[in-house]
């Protein structure tokens, strides 16, 4: 339902907390963040009010400078803590929150599942999540080096091609902590342009206060974001020219 992504220089997880409750007003029914700690990805999510999230996560906050939050309206399984996203694939390698359906999540996960991967929620989402931890780990296998973008972005992109449905989803990996990957196809995300730090959100709320200057992606489009770049590809047209917009100050 609601996305926001954050990339910079202050701590992300009181930044992500008020951008979901900035998109509270969209509906929900749980909220949850992730955050790299530098080592790891850190979660912590909760069925209920963003408010309870957020004291869950005040009671037990996590240091770091990229995250990931959302706020979501069930539509694949239950509305239950475990449920709520971001979710984590394969062996916590990767982390995902995502708007939209993914239609054939059941033949994914019976596959994923024959590959050994063990599902912890019921949802369609935690099918991509492990979908993009096996691309990984095969163009690894493969000879892809561990420590290129090129190797990651191979993996999110083979990835897409295997989706029948909807999605806004934004990706972090634990072995690329200072990168986030989104991509779009029928459910709205817009890149929100700062100075030494990076936004991503379901809608423009959440950036207001930070920054005026946003890109917003298109269908088929992946993008790269950084503390200090962006880059955006198109599924068939390759790396795309930069357009950036200004909000208008008013709405
Ligand atoms: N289909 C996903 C789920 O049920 C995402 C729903 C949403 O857009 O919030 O978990």
């Amino acid at each position: 339902c609601g996305i926001v992504g954050y990339i910079g220089h202050r701590q992300a997880g009181p930044i992500l907390i008020k951008g979901l409750q900035k998109l509270e007003y969209r509906g929900y029914d749980s909220a949850g963040v992730a955050v790299h700690d530098g080592s790891s990805i850190q979660i912590r999510k909760k069925k209920g009010r963003v408010l309870e999230m957020a004291s869950l996560y005040k009671s037990s906050p996590v240091s770091g400078t990229a995250g990931i939050g959302h706020t979501r309206w069930a539509t694949h399984g239950e509305t239950n803590d475990q449920n709520s996203h971001p979710h984590l694939g394969g062996n916590e390698d990767v982390v995902i929150v995502h708007n939209g359906v993914i239609e054939n999540y059941t033949s994914l996960r019976s596959q994923l599942q024959g590959l050994g991967y063990v599902f912890r929620t019921t949802t369609d989402t935690e099918s991509v999540a492990h979908l993009l931890s096996h691309h990984l780990e095969e163009q690894i296998k493969f000879g892809s080096d561990p420590e290129e973008l090129a190797t990651y972005l191979k993996a999110v992109e083979i990835t897409l091609t295997k989706l029948t449905g909807t999605y806004g989803l934004v990706v972090m990996f634990r072995d690329l902590p200072d990168t986030m990957i989104a991509a779009r196809l029928g459910s709205p995300l817009v890149i929100g342009v700062g100075k030494g730090e990076h936004f991503i959100a379901s809608d423009a709320t959440p950036l207001a206060g930070y920054t005026d200057e946003v890109i917003y992606l298109s269908d088929h489009e992946m993008a790269v974001l950084t503390r200090d770049e962006i880059e955006i590809f198109h599924r068939d047209e390759g790396q795309q020219k930069l357009s950036i917009q200004t909000l208008d100050q008013v709405s």
